[in-house]
């Protein structure tokens, strides 16, 4: 046997109890949950999206209104849950535009931002009276010629491009060239020519950056971009009635990640609110948070297939995997993989007794959930829980590879 040299796992988000010694999610059992459903299955408990969103507006100052990025999590009653706590909707394609309205949310709350707009989308989006972020100034023209020809004016913001980033995000969405939004200086010009074409103007969408967990670099961010707000506000020659600041709260993932500081966000930006400049006296500004909000709702339950050892290393092979849980693997916009919090559900909270590695079925070595983690000992039959599985999880992984296809999901 190799010595055991067990690497760290991601903090377990707070609000998971056991039950009999058994992981429960909204007061339901691990093993009851997956009876019922079968595995692999993703389970979103109701109460911590519920908390999440309160916690938030506590913190926040009531002038800021709170939208949900479906992208994140875009099962329907997940968002038939969020509709009546949040104040909007953010989209990003007209798959997403289609699904909330399945989900009977008014389109008057929601706002579609994202690059490849097709006119279909655009004239979707226009008919159902969408708040467009626009991107370019070729999705400006297209989006007035679809709206020409509909005799509807459009519901216009511009998505700015800024010349800053949000600092120790995950993701960054500004600051130098980008797919993303009109390049901070082009943006005057396009707002007059908007504004002078009749169109229902919503000012502008800027966005720099997802998944920061530092409160100074985003109250930084948001500084800048209430600055950002004012200036082009200035320039464009019109209050500014609506402002989207973006979003970045980030969630701990890894192990050493702390949650984010939202009081002291919060209190910041009750300050700058406070001290407005003149063009943004008026300005109705909202935050838009995916992961932040649904992330830590969720857990991935799979279940134990098959153990084994290879040279002196077990494995616990699941019949999940990285086509539900593509982030969990480390293959989804990670350099260095770090395992996601995880637990032997079926024995939650039992002292550790092994370092083993949580693999997939599929048939690549990249499909590996913890590695080298300690855990419980765990046979066959033992459900794995992977946590921070409510965003980017069901909705941003090959669920086809393989012909597996997707994992249930269910909220609690
Ligand atoms: C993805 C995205 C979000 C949500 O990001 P999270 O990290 O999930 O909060 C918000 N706004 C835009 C424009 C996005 O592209």
């Amino acid at each position: 046997m190799k010595p055991p040299n067990p690497k760290p796992l991601g903090p377990i988000p707070p609000g998971f109890a056991a039950i009999d010694g058994e992981l429960a999610i909204g007061g339901c059992k691990a093993s009851d949950l997956a009876a019922e459903m079968g595995t692999p299955l993703f389970v979103y408990a109701r109460d911590r999206l519920t908390e999440r969103v309160a916690a938030l507006r506590a913190a926040m100052p009531t002038r800021l209104a709170i939208h949900y990025a479906v992208k994140a999590n875009p099962f329907e009653p997940v968002l038939r849950h969020l509709a009546p706590l949040v104040d909007g909707f953010d989209i990003a394609s007209g798959g997403e535009l289609a699904i909330v309205q399945a989900a009977g949310i008014d389109p008057a709350r929601v706002s579609f931002a994202g690059p490849g707009k097709r006119d279909a989308e655009l004239e979707a989006a226009i008919a159902a009276g969408v708040t467009l972020n626009c991107e370019s100034e070729g999705e400006a023209d297209r989006t007035l010629a679809i709206s020409a020809r509909l005799g509807k004016a459009p519901r216009m913001a511009i998505r700015v491009n800024p010349d800053f980033d949000l600092k120790g995000s995950g993701m960054k969405m500004g600051g130098g060239a980008k797919q993303f939004g009109v390049d901070e200086d082009r943006v005057p010009a396009l707002a007059r020519r908007l504004i002078a074409a009749g169109v229902e103007w919503r000012g502008f969408h800027i966005f720099a950056g997802s998944q920061a967990l530092s409160a100074e670099a985003i109250i930084d961010t948001q500084a800048q971009t209430i600055a950002l707000a004012a200036r082009l506000a200035e320039e464009s020659g019109a209050a500014l009635l609506h402002c989207n600041l973006g979003g970045g709260f980030g969630i701990p993932y890894f192990p050493g990640d702390t949650p984010v500081d939202i009081a002291a966000i919060g209190a910041a930006l009750g300050d700058r609110f406070a001290d407005l400049p003149e063009v943004l006296r008026e300005t109705r500004f909202c935050i838009e948070l995916g992961r932040y909000l649904a992330g830590e709702s969720g857990v991935y339950l799979t279940r134990i297939v098959d153990r084994k050892e290879s040279h002196g290393e077990v494995f616990l092979v699941t019949d999940g995997g990285l086509h539900h849980q593509l982030a969990a693997s480390g293959n989804f916009g990670t350099v260095v993989r770090r395992n996601y919090p995880s637990a032997i559900a079926t024995r939650f909270g039992a002292e550790p007794g092994e370092e083993a590695s949580i693999v997939g079925c599929l048939c690549t070595p990249l499909d590996r959930l913890a590695d080298k983690g300690h855990f419980p000992r765990a046979e066959v039959g033992d459900l794995v829980a992977v946590f921070c599985a409510g965003a980017y999880g069901a909705s941003a992984s090959p669920a086809q590879f393989l012909g597996q296809g997707p994992a249930t999901e269910v909220l609690v």
